[in-house]
């Protein structure tokens, strides 16, 4: 059996971000770039004025004083969008907005609060200094300055950078296609009547929103019952559609396991068991040159093995540097048994009580008990052994929902 860590980069190792597309700046936010972008124009792109007021030159206002102001006179205005063709003379002043093209002749702006003035003059009793209040061309972005990163998660803030670069269309990484496939004779999909001993297939639905999460494009099948002719057909028609393929069920010992036999038939399984619980039975391979993980099919145990394994899959095919979910020192608001046979990632909720954050299981934890689902954020890491632990006491967790530790 692996330990969870080399399981981990055995599944990471043979996998590269997918190549790049081109999208609209518009569909660019959460992607990934592909490769570095760099400025090819100033930002801003001509010397404006910071401040509603008057623009001067800086020279006519050297020997202002409150006993002796000097008078501009007042001539033209420009506004944000609306440039003066006017040269500003010495003597003059001309009204400015923000945003405002800097006239020429012009080297200072006076912010309107630091003067009085009428429709004619301008009165200061201070001066001021070349570049006062001016927004110099260049002076936030340089031409050939990168603006984007290859390999950086485009965000809002890089969205507008962009823009202002007139980057309309950004080239980033392929998001992965998934293929999801539940597998059990037993599983209807959720609309369907159930006979005696049907159950309804959670781990499609569950799947699909953890891919789409990751970042991936779910491609759900529909779920296959345990034959292995049709395991064969769906597991091909994932390999053909999808960059990855997660499926659940089949990989443990039951006779009706025989996900795992189809995949080494016809093509290769690397490891299917890891030390933990719940997940024992995970299954890493290919088929068709597309990699396989087989998650176990208990809802739960595929829950936490796709956030262990197939979700850092999905993060690393899309690109992302940062494929991990963060980790966080957290304390027991309870009691935790004290013997575990295997490493236990165990779900819980997460409060923050005086800036400390505190983990509360959810009550059973047993690996078919669905409702430890409900409301997760946080995955428990606790390591196998006698280690009792006590109410208070701190644990390693892993952050499934980061709004729980916002305020
Ligand atoms: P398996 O790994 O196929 O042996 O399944 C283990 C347990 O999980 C069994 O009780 C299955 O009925 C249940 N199970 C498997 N797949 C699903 C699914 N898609 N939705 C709900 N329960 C499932
Ligand atoms: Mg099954």
């Amino acid at each position: 059996m692996l330990a969870l860590e080399e399981a981990q980069s055995r599944i990471l190792q043979p996998l590269a971000a997918l190549p790049g597309e081109s999208v609209a700046l518009a569909a660019a936010h959460g992607r990934v770039a592909v490769r570095d972008r760099v400025a090819a124009c100033p930002l801003p792109q001509f010397d404006n004025s910071a401040m509603d007021g008057f623009a001067v030159r800086a020279a006519d206002t050297a020997t202002a004083r409150p006993d002796l102001p000097v008078r501009l006179r007042l001539n033209g205005a420009v506004a944000a969008g609306r440039p003066s063709s006017t040269m500003l003379l010495p003597g003059e002043a001309m009204r400015i907005f923000t945003g405002g093209m800097l006239p020429m002749g012009a080297d200072a702006v006076i912010p309107q609060e630091a003067c009085r003035s009428t429709a004619a003059h301008v009165d200061l009793e201070a001066g001021v200094a070349v570049g006062a209040d001016v927004r110099r061309a260049g002076e936030d972005i340089a031409v050939g300055e990168r603006v984007l990163e290859g390999g950086q998660e485009i965000g809002a803030g890089d969205v507008a950078l962009l823009a202002a670069q007139g980057i309309a269309v950004v080239e980033v990484v392929r998001r992965p296609r998934v293929a999801v496939l539940a597998t059990g004779d037993e599983l209807k999909e959720i609309d369907a009547a159930l006979a005696p001993g049907e159950i309804r297939d959670c781990n499609s639905p569950m799947l699909a929103a953890a891919v789409a999460d990751a970042g991936g494009i779910p491609i759900v099948l529909p779920p296959s019952p345990d034959r292995e002719d049709a395991l064969e057909q769906a597991l091909f028609a994932a390999a053909r559609a999808a960059d990855l393929i997660v499926s659940a069920g089949g990989v443990s010992v039951g006779d009706h396991d025989l996900v795992r036999e189809v995949i080494r038939r016809h093509g290769r399984i690397d490891f299917w068991q890891v030390a933990i619980k719940p997940g024992k039975p995970l299954a890493f391979g290919a088929l068709l040159d597309t990699p396989f993980i087989g998650l176990p099919g208990n809802p739960v145990s595929a829950f936490v093995c796709f956030e262990l394994f197939a979700r850092l899959a999905v993060r690393r095919l899309g690109g992302h540097r940062k494929i991990h979910r963060p980790r966080r020192p957290v304390r027991l608001t309870q009691d935790l048994g004290a013997h575990r046979a295997r490493r236990e990632l165990v779900r819980a909720t997460l409060e923050t009580r005086d800036g400390e954050l505190w983990a509360t299981p959810r009550p059973h934890q047993g690996s078919s008990h669905l409702s430890s689902l409900a409301q997760v954020d946080a995955l428990l890491d606790l390591p196998a052994g006698d280690l009792l632990l006590r109410t208070g006491d701190a644990a390693d967790a892993l952050i499934l929902n980061p709004n729980a530790l916002a305020s």
